[in-house]
C-alpha cells in the first residue's frame, strides 16, 4: 500500500498558499462588506434626499391648500429625479394609505406591500423596507412622513429599484472570488516552484549520499554551490564527515592489510618449523625410542599447533584479501568464461576435498542438472568463490550427507547453486552470515578451521561481478547458496 509522504516541500507549498488563501479571503470579504455597506448607504440617502425634496414642495402646498385632493387634481409635478437613481418612483399616500400621487416612472406597477409603513408613518417615523415587483426586480422603499403643523396628513414613498446595486455586488463578489481562486492556484505553482528551488540542493545531497553509501565510494563529495547558505553549510559540514570517515576506514584498511602482511612471514616460517618438527618426533620416536605416550601426546601437540597455524594463515590471507578489495587494489582479469567447465572442476576439486576432510565416501559430491553458460569475470576469483560455497557445504554436512553442484540459465542470469543436506541455518542468521567475522557457531567453525570471513569474500567477488549471492536453508535439513551472475549475451 503506498505511504502519502508530507514532504517539506508540500508542507511548504500548503503553508504558503493556505496562508495567502486566508489573506486573500479577508482582504475579499473586508473589501466587499466595505463596499457592500458604502453602497447601501449611498441608495438610503439618496431615497431620503429625493424624499426630503419632495415633502418640502408638499409641505408649502399644503400650507396653501389645506389639502391634498387639490394638490392631486391640480397636477402636481414631482422634481426631476438624478442620474444616479433614474428609475427611481415616488408615491404620496394618506394616513388611511390611499395613494393621492404617482410619478409617472411607476407606471402601472402597484408599489408591493405599501401599508407596511403605515403604523410608523402615524407615529410621525420613517420606514424603510426591501421588496420585489412581480418581475422580481427587487426594490427599496423608503417612507417619509408628511406633517404639517404637526398634522400627519400622509406620507411620500420613495420606490428605489436596487438591482444596479445588488448587481455590481455580485459582479464584485464574482470578481473576488475567481481572483482569489485564480492566485491561490498561482501561488501554489510559484510556491511549488519556490520550495523546489530552494530544497534542490537537499534532493542533490540525498541523492549524492544515497549513491555514496550504494557504491561505498568514499572518495566523492557533495558540490557546494553556496557555502554561505544552510544547505551549503549542511553539505560542507557533510563532506568534512566523509572526510573523516575516508581516513578512518583509509587507516583500517591499511592497518589490517599491513598486520596481514606482518604476520604472514613469521606464520610462514612457524608453519615451516612445525612441519620440521614433525618430522624429526617421528623419525626421533623411531631411533631413540621415547615412549609412545610421550610421543603421541608431542605429536597431537604439534596437530594442534599446525591446525591453529593454518586456521590463522587462512584468515590472514582473506583479511588481506578483503582489505585490498576494500580499498581498490584488487584488479579483476576479466575473460569471459565458460562456467560449465568451470563448475566440473569445482565439483572434482570438492571431491577431493570432501575425501581429505571426512574421508573417502563420507559425503556424496553430486553434480545436478547443468546447462551451459559464459560469464564476463575473472575465472580464478569465480573458481575461489565457488570452492568457499563447497567447501562451506562439506564442512557443515555431517557424514553420509550430500553436496550437489548445480548450474541453470535463467531470464539473463547464470545461476550456479551449491546445495548440501547438513546442519543449515536458522532463519535468525541468515541475513547476518555475509557480514565479516560472523558465525552461527563460533567454536564449530574454529574446530573446522573456519575464519568467518569466507561468506564475505564470496559476497564480495560476487558483486564486483554485478551478480549476488543468496541463501535458502532449512536448520537440520540443509542448505542451498545460490551464486547469480550476469549472463554474456552471444555465446559462441
Ligand atoms: P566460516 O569460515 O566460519 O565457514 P563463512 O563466512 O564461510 O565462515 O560462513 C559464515 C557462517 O555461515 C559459518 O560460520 C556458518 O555458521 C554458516 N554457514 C556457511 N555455510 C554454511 C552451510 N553450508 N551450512 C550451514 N551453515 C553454513
Amino acid at each position: 500500500m503506498p505511504i502519502f509522504v508530507m514532504t517539506i516541500r508540500l508542507r511548504l507549498t500548503l503553508w504558503y498558499t493556505a496562508l495567502l488563501g486566508a489573506t486573500l479571503i479577508l482582504f475579499s470579504v473586508l473589501v466587499y462588506g466595505l463596499l457592500a455597506a458604502n453602497l447601501w448607504t449611498q441608495m438610503r440617502q439618496n431615497a431620503v434626499r429625493q424624499a426630503d425634496e419632495i415633502v418640502d414642495l408638499l409641505t408649502q402646498q399644503l400650507l396653501r391648500t389645506q389639502q391634498l385632493i387639490v394638490i392631486r387634481d391640480s397636477g402636481f409635478g414631482f422634481p426631476e429625479l438624478d442620474l444616479f437613481t433614474s428609475g427611481a418612483g415616488a408615491q404620496v399616500i394618506n394616513n388611511d394609505g390611499a395613494v393621492y400621487l404617482r410619478s409617472e416612472n411607476l407606471g402601472g406597477m402597484s408599489v408591493p406591500d405599501y401599508r407596511q409603513a403605515l403604523p410608523n408613518i402615524r407615529r410621525g417615523l420613517d420606514h424603510i423596507y426591501y421588496t420585489e415587483n412581480a418581475e422580481h426586480v427587487p426594490f427599496l422603499v423608503y417612507s417619509e412622513p408628511l406633517v404639517v403643523n404637526k398634522y400627519i396628513w400622509g406620507a411620500v414613498q420613495i420606490v428605489q429599484p436596487i438591482d444596479s446595486v445588488r448587481n455590481t455586488l455580485n459582479q464584485v463578489s464574482r470578481y473576488l472570488i475567481l481572483g482569489t481562486a485564480l492566485s491561490l492556484v498561482l501561488a501554489a505553482i510559484v510556491g511549488a516552484l519556490l520550495a523546489h528551488r530552494a530544497l534542490a540542493p537537499i534532493g542533490a545531497i540525498t541523492e549524492t549520499a544515497g549513491s555514496i553509501t550504494r557504491t561505498r565510494d568514499l572518495g566523492r563529495r557533495l558540490q557546494i554551490s553556496d557555502q554561505s547558505s544552510e544547505v551549503g553549510l549542511l553539505a560542507a559540514t557533510f563532506n568534512d564527515m566523509l572526510d573523516r570517515i575516508q581516513k578512518l576506514f583509509e587507516t583500517q584498511d591499511r592497518l589490517i592489510a599491513d598486520v596481514s602482511h606482518e604476520l604472514r612471514t613469521p606464520l610462514t616460517t612457524i608453519q615451516g618449523n612445525v612441519e620440521l618438527l614433525e618430522r624429526m618426533v617421528t623419525s626421533n620416536a623411531v631411533t631413540n625410542g621415547h615412549s609412545q605416550q610421550a610421543q603421541g601426546l608431542l605429536q597431537e601437540t604439534l596437530g594442534e599447533v599446525q591446525h591453529e597455524t593454518d586456521r590463522m594463515s587462512k584468515m590472514i590471507n582473506d583479511l588481506l584479501l578483503l582489505a585490498q578489495a576494500d580499498s581498490g587494489a584488487i584488479q579483476l582479469q576479466w575473460a569471459p568464461v565458460e562456467m560449465d567447465t568451470l563448475l566440473l572442476e569445482v565439483y572434482r576439486q570438492t571431491k577431493r576435498i570432501a575425501e581429505l576432510r571426512k574421508g573417502v565416501n563420507a559425503l556424496e559430491i553430486r553434480l545436478g542438472h547443468e546447462d551451459q553458460a559464459l560469464v564476463w569475470g575473472d575465472r580464478e576469483r569465480l573458481r575461489q568463490i565457488m570452492l568457499n560455497l563447497t567447501d562451506n557445504a562439506v564442512k557443515y554436512t555431517p557424514e553420509g550427507g550430500v553436496v550437489t553442484l548445480a548450474l541453470s540459465n535463467e531470464e539473463h542470469w547464470v545461476k550456479i547453486a551449491v546445495s548440501d543436506t547438513g546442519i543449515g541455518i536458522h532463519p535468525d542468521h541468515q541475513a547476518q552470515i555475509f557480514e565479516r567475522f560472523y558465525r552461527t557457531d563460533k567454536a564449530r567453525s574454529r574446530e573446522l578451521g573456519g575464519s568467518g570471513l569466507g561468506l564475505s569474500i564470496v559476497q564480495w567477488i560476487a558483486q564486483a561481478h554485478n551478480g549476488r549471492i543468496t541463501v535458502e536453508s532449512v536448520p537440520q535439513q540443509g542448505s542451498t547458496f545460490t551464486l547469480w551472475l550476469p549472463e554474456l549475451e552471444g555465446r559462441p
